[in-house]
């Protein structure tokens, strides 16, 4: 049997018209179908009480404990972004933002800079070397970039981005060895530099003509580092959240499935490589609100004849919950759904759907709800309970009960035969 994985970002959320939530709105009968034929519950992506991050809810979902397995964002968004990483690498998350003469950010995200303005600014600060350490920036999408800190760094040092306005928050070393120390020191004064090239080129120049705010620095956070191993082959990992080194054991090898991630996200995809799953490559696929389910389904339903598990990840409720728009995300719901119909006709493959955590319109953030989880499958093999919806308050009586998402990979390996048995 093999196995499908489909994970709404943001899905859940809080109620915003007559006492419902978007997934109680929005008309959705395939998943609907999904929960009727299968069990259903309510899920905790990290534990009760624990606002989940995009990263450590997938981390859970797959299988690996969030709280030993997350070495920090940096090195996600590298591997997602496919920047190479190699072996003592240390990556950062950036944005392009925009201080005032006092070193004071004024717009995190530089009025949300892109096109030809960021290609050109992140070209002039590409390769940059400090001393014997060379600084790497790529810029990704929009505002966003990741930088690589090569030779002789450490992850362990604070954010330069203190995801807020005000003055910049200058990197400060998390241990007393003599690499934490220079690297953050580096780090600071690639900083200044850059500080100082962005001011002065041409792009920004035309950029404070035209009223618009210059990108004259980046801040960056959330370093962390590849000890050892090639990044997409099972590798050890580390940062400030995984002080000691972490050996990742391959999905493939720890749960004996062969799989492959279908994202539009470079988070996601990063998530993916990180536990040495395929990526396979959607171009129409935007991880935002116009994202192309449609394709996203049929790369789905075509690497499921070659794989033995597939994550189909779809992001549009996070964006629409991140906006506080809850009629996007009534819409973005029923696109998917019109767009999962296929998955219906599947043979011989269990199929779980459920969301990486709740985004709620009201907050425009993430919230510590659970979400629903529906997990359906041929005849004969999950005991299909009384649910006919698929939404936060109909998986509650359903026979999944209360759990969190790092039951999930444990409760689909007893599924389809592939649990270890403990005793005679
Ligand atoms: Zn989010």
């Amino acid at each position: 049997m093999r196995v499908l994985l489909v994970v709404m970002d943001g899905l859940g959320d809080r109620p915003v018209k007559r006492g419902k939530t978007p997934l109680q709105l929005a008309k959705h009968p395939v998943m609907d179908s999904i929960a009727k034929g299968g069990i259903s519950g309510i899920s905790d992506p990290i534990c009760p009480g624990t606002v989940p991050g995009s990263d450590t809810s997938h981390l859970a979902i797959l299988g690996y404990n969030p709280f030993t397995f997350y070495a920090g964002r940096g090195i996600l968004e590298a591997l997602g972004s496919g920047v190479k990483v190699y072996e003592g690498d240390v990556a950062l998350r950036c944005n392009f933002a925009t201080v005032d003469s006092r070193m004071n950010v004024i717009d995190r995200r530089a009025g949300r800079i892109d096109g030809k303005d960021a290609v050109a600014l992140a070209e002039a600060i590409g390769r940059i070397k400090i001393k014997d350490t060379e600084f790497i920036f790529s810029r990704t999408k929009g505002h966003r970039g990741v930088l690589i800190i090569r030779n002789n760094s450490s992850p362990m040092i604070t954010d330069i981005d203190s995801h807020g306005l005000g003055s910049v928050m200058w990197a400060k070393p998390l241990d007393a060895t003599d690499p934490a120390r220079r690297t953050a020191e580096a780090l600071n004064e690639w900083t200044k530099r850059v500080n100082q090239i962005l001011k002065a080129h041409p792009v920004n120049k035309a950029r404070e003509k035209a009223k618009l705010p210059p990108a004259n620095i980046i801040i960056s956070r959330g370093a962390s580092a590849l000890a050892e191993g090639l990044p997409y082959k099972g590798a050890t990992y580390w940062g400030p959240h995984a002080p000691t080194p972490v050996k990742v054991q391959r999905f493939q090898d720890k749960f004996g499935m062969s799989a492959a991630c279908i994202a539009g996200g470079a988070l996601y995809k990063g998530v993916a490589r990180y536990l040495g799953m395929d990526v396979l490559d959607v171009k129409s696929a935007t991880a935002n609100l116009d994202t192309d389910v449609v394709a996203k389904v049929e790369a789905t339903v075509s690497a499921l004849k070659r794989n033995d598990f597939v994550f189909l990840h779809l992001k549009g409720c996070d964006v629409a919950g991140h906006d506080g728009n809850w009629q996007a995300k009534v819409k973005f719901i029923e696109k998917a759904d019109k767009a999962l119909k296929p998955l219906l006709s599947l043979k011989d493959t269990l199929i779980i759907i459920t969301g990486a955590h709740s985004t709620a319109c009201s907050l425009k953030a993430h919230s510590a709800n659970p979400v629903p989880i529906a997990i359906c499958a041929p005849d004969g093999v999950v005991r299909v309970d009384d649910v006919k919806k698929f939404d936060e308050l109909s998986a509650v009586s359903g026979g999944l009960g209360k759990m969190t998402h790092s039951n999930i990979m444990p409760i689909v390996l007893g599924l389809i035969g592939k649990a270890p048995m403990y005793g005679t």
